[in-house]
């Protein structure tokens, strides 16, 4: 639950579109908060070119001249109140004039003056696929529920870009924003000539099986790229965790010439923009599907998606500040690779009970990632059970009524869908 704190800071800065708005002026002590209205959201209600939400670089100046014009008549109708004040004080009056945290917090971090050079991310939201799909399946997305895959992360990269552009210190672009075909390179191309600082490519997810659930976050096997794509994807991951995903993590992909193997990655990657693709939840599998199937579920997954990136970078609601938090990621020195090889340590063991079932104690454990899913056959393999998410560390343990004819077969999934399975006997 990261995405809705909020921090307690004076000095904050609101603006009201183009008409900013001075909400109240704090004296405090010897010291003036100053609350000034902004309302970054695109107000024209229609878009109009794949570059939206984006405040003008215009309003910004304007609402940052307006901002610095209140401070000054602020400051001048605070100095000449405390002159008032002085004069008014009784001599013998010993008190420490009363300090406010907030004030000084204003002065030393977030002076409206600051606000000049006030760091803004540049933003590339990705709906994945588009296109009428004639030549190329890929533009479609993937196909269930009567519906295609593009639709609905255009959907989804709507919301996130209408909740994003709430936030202060961000501006926000979509590589589409009608049902274009778009090269994956001609998306990376795009990013560069806004100057993007990030690009999220938003898809949902479909298994072979029908039987694989939860998000996951692909971002790059390398350096800095690797470092905030993991940074960005673990807090939108929180995000959808929260909404009642199972995660199943941040990770990797190389090809087979090493490269990251996801073609926006890549792409991005060779222009210096670091990418990540965010799978929401899988179209074919009933319980992922039931969070994303109306509208409304769509709109709150692009919520999500924001929320998290917002958390990340520390952004906050309607406020621009003047410096944004450090982030520290660790950039590692060598390739993040994906694990390849499937859960390694795989036994199982049954109990009779006294209620009559069995109490099946099943063993896995995976060092390069991590065990996430189980299943049970009875017939030797033929069918088996849905898949059922990974209790514990190690082992995981659940009932079983048997009558002693079954042909028992579990198998279990570490996070990259690699499985290892065990027999009887
Ligand atoms: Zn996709």
């Amino acid at each position: 639950m990261r995405g809705r704190r909020r921090r307690k800071r004076a000095g904050r800065i609101f603006l009201t579109g183009l008409l900013f708005l001075l909400v109240s002026g704090i004296s405090v002590g010897t010291a003036a908060i100053i609350w000034i209205g902004i309302n970054t959201k695109d107000r024209s209600g229609t878009i109009t070119g794949p570059v939206i939400f984006a405040q003008s670089e215009q309003i910004w100046d304007a609402c940052v001249e307006a901002a610095l014009d209140q401070e000054r008549k602020l400051a001048a109708a605070e100095k000449e109140q405390s002159g008032q004040q002085k004069a008014e004080e009784d001599p013998g009056d010993t008190r420490e004039p009363e300090a406010s945290t907030e004030s000084s917090e204003l002065s030393d971090t977030e002076n409206p003056a600051d606000l000049r050079n006030a760091p803004k991310l540049r933003i590339v939201l990705d709906p994945g696929h588009g296109g009428p799909g004639l030549t190329d399946e890929q533009e479609l997305g993937a196909i269930y529920r009567d519906t295609y895959e593009k639709y609905l992360t255009l959907e989804i990269a709507r919301a996130m870009g209408e909740e994003l552009s709430e936030y202060g210190n961000v501006e926000v672009f979509l590589t589409r924003n009608s049902d274009q075909a778009l090269t994956l390179k001609e998306r990376a191309a795009y990013a560069e000539s806004v100057g993007a600082d990030l690009l999220v490519s938003l898809h949902l997810n479909a298994s072979l099986e029908h039987n694989f659930y939860g998000s996951e976050v692909f971002v790059s096997a390398f350096e800095r790229f690797h470092a905030l794509g993991a940074g960005v994807g673990n807090s939108i991951l929180e995000e959808l965790t929260d909404y009642g995903f199972v995660s199943k993590g941040v990770k990797t992909r190389l090809g087979s010439k090493g490269a990251d193997y996801y073609g926006i990655i890549r792409e991005c990657k060779a222009l210096g923009i670091p990418a990540l693709i965010v799978e929401h939840g899988y179209m074919d599998e009933d319980s992922d599907w039931s969070r994303m199937s109306s509208p409304e579920a769509r709109q709150a997954l692009g919520r999500r998606d924001a929320a998290g990136l917002a958390a990340y970078f520390g952004l906050e609601k309607g406020v621009i500040q003047a410096g944004l938090p450090v982030r520290n990621e660790q950039i590692p020195t060598a390739v993040v690779r994906p694990d390849t090889t499937p859960p390694e340590e795989v036994w199982y063991q049954k109990e009779l009970q006294r209620d009559g079932r069995y109490l099946i104690t099943l063993h896995g454990v995976d060092r390069e990632s991590r065990v996430m899913y189980y299943d049970y056959s009875l017939d030797g393999g033929q069918t088996y059970s849905p898949l059922k998410l990974w209790a514990g560390e190690d082992v995981t343990q659940f009932p079983l009524s048997l009558t002693g004819t079954e042909q028992l077969v579990f198998r279990v999934y570490n996070n990259y869908e690699l499985r290892t399975a065990v027999e009887e006997g």
